[in-house]
């Protein structure tokens, strides 16, 4: 199976590096808005989704993102950074290599993440409900 984000990891694809270490490696994503502030962390042994990655990695992965996020402030001089990673097809994940894109954000630079036809202010029956069946499946995860 190829991955374009292993072959970019060993070093098989080229790509412009901001960060190393032994978890997670972070580079400039290919696609980038005016200011060029698009960054990936991604984890360096491959794994398709989060559910595929030990907690110790997938906290490394948002510890790291942190740190760039700082950097970005100061580097690219933007006032926010929007984080996103897109967990599954369903959810919009291309590049089946778990990464969390860092994307520096200026007051009415036009990106946005649109809210679905179907969103509603729930009321707060349905919310208690969720919120006990999100709780059941939580207490039934095996432990990370
Ligand atoms: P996704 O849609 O899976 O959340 O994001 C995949 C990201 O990978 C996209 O933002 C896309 O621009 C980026 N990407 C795809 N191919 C390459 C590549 O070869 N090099 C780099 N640096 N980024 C890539
Ligand atoms: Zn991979």
């Amino acid at each position: 199976m190829s991955c374009i984000f292993c072959d970019i990891l060993a070093g098989r694809a080229p790509a412009s590096f901001v960060y190393q270490d032994e978890q997670v490696a972070a580079f400039m994503d290919i696609h980038q808005p005016p200011g060029l502030g698009h960054l990936l962390v991604v984890p360096r042994r491959h794994a398709a989704h989060l559910a595929d990655l030990d907690e110790e990695t997938g906290g490394r992965l948002f510890v790291v993102g942190m740190r760039l996020a700082a950097a970005l402030r100061v580097a690219v001089d933007c006032p926010g950074v929007n984080f996103y990673l897109a967990d599954g097809t369903a959810a919009g994940q291309e590049v089946s290599h778990v990464h969390l894109h860092l994307l520096a954000r200026f007051r009415s630079d036009g990106f946005g993440l649109r809210i679905g036809p179907g969103y509603f202010r729930a009321p707060r029956a349905a919310l208690d409900r969720a919120a006990a069946s999100i709780r059941r499946a939580l207490d039934d995860q095996p432990e990370g």
